[in-house]
């Protein structure tokens, strides 16, 4: 019970999960140095040094507690179920809703939000004992419920002219800029503060209708086609950037002297640029300026997020310095609800990407 009132009662959830290591990483004689214990605990080991003499060479354990763990099994949607799906009644109550998938590239983020449409992420889970059918994502199964659940208003509708609509935008922010994925050729959009309402929103954004969850994975589809490539460097599109999916829901109604009148929530599910050191990849140049520009982002979300979970010291969330957390402002402050789902990739090769990792997840849990 005490878990369920985590986000009942507070404005945010955070959970890890670590992915399976895949055949081809276990043939290449990787371990997987993590664990979940009691499901809500990770263990991350230091394995000795070979031929460790010192102390420092010894190996040690740390461990660290969240509102949830994930182990390599859990399916997708038991993922889902313990975290987006327990926010979809306060979307509809009108609360901003936010999910981040942070973690290093190839943890997992991806998966997680949008799922594998590859197979053999569906046999690697089948290998694990998970659910071979499981495939999909949040983003997909958190469609199909908001949708499900607009029918249930809509059908229950008893004001005048009352209307419950959805709009969907999509966009990138890469090396601090704005890109809207339904438009191609747009480039720097600028993030926006409404002077009379206060909202921050981003300018020239496009925003499209949807009747239904098909329609929306078609746009998400489209707007994938349109993320930042490197000629040299097919994965730098996804973890150099991150990709902001925004679900607009609009309540309208006439009230008793027939004037409109307008709710909006709104759904944020958020894809980050992978949260790995820039030195690590022998990169110069713009490359190193994209990798300062991630950590930017990564680093003041951290800070806005720990604000928050502050509650009243909100104000002090300087949302100004990054373009992400800026667009986001209006969500990460107000009525609004967070998850954040931390993701890891359990080899030993990963071990300091990893225990980063877990250490920026455990700085955003509600103190
Ligand atoms: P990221 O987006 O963080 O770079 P991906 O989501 O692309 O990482 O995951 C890297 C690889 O691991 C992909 O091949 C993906 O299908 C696989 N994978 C990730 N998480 C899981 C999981 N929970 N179960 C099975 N395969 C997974
Ligand atoms: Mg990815």
């Amino acid at each position: 019970a005490a878990k369920t009132a985590s986000i009942a009662g507070s404005n945010m959830l955070v959970a890890v999960r670590l992915r399976p290591l895949s055949a081809k990483e276990k043939a290449l004689g990787e371990t997987s140095v993590c664990e979940v214990i009691n499901g809500n605990i990770v263990a991350i080991t230091k394995r000795k040094a070979a031929g460790a003499v010192l102390k420092s060479e010894m190996g040690s354990v740390n461990e660290y507690q969240f509102d949830e763990a994930f182990d390599e099994r859990v399916s997708q949607e038991a993922v889902y179920a313990r975290t987006a799906k327990r926010l979809i009644p306060s979307v509809l109550e009108g609360f901003n809703v936010t999910v981040f998938a942070y973690g290093a590239t190839g943890s997992g983020k991806t998966h997680t939000m949008m799922g594998s449409e590859r197979q053999d992420a569906a046999r690697e889970a089948a290998l694990q004992g998970g659910e071979a059918s499981a495939i999909c994502g949040i983003i997909p199964l958190t469609l199909i419920d908001i949708f499900a659940g607009l029918g249930v208003k809509r059908a229950q509708a008893s004001l005048p002219n009352e209307q419950w609509k959805l709009f969907v935008s999509y966009l990138e922010v890469y090396n601090e800029k704005v890109r809207d994925l339904f438009a191609p050729d747009s480039y720097n959009l600028p993030v926006q503060e409404d002077p009379k309402s206060g909202i921050v929103g981003v300018g020239r954004l496009s925003s499209k209708p949807a009747k239904n969850a098909d329609e929306v994975m078609a746009l998400l589809r489209f707007g994938n086609a349109n993320r930042r490539t490197h000629a040299t460097d097919a994965n730098a599109t996804s973890s150099r950037s991150h990709a902001v999916l925004q679900l607009l829901m609009r309540q309208e109604w006439s009230n008793s002297k027939g004037k409109a009148v307008v709710r909006e929530s709104r759904v944020n599910l958020i894809d980050l640029a992978g949260s790995e050191r820039a030195g690590k990849t022998n990169n110069r140049g713009i490359r190193l300026q994209e990798g300062a520009n991630i950590n930017r982002s990564l680093l003041a979300l951290a800070n806005c997020i720990n604000a928050l979970s502050q509650g009243s010291s909100r104000k002090n969330a300087k949302y100004r310095d990054s373009k992400l957390t800026h667009l986001l402002k209006s969500s990460l402050s107000g009525a609004c609800k967070l998850i954040i789902i931390a993701n890891i990739n359990p080899s030993h090769d990963m071990f300091e990407d990893s225990h980063n990792t877990l250490k920026y997840a455990n700085r955003a849990k509600c103190m």
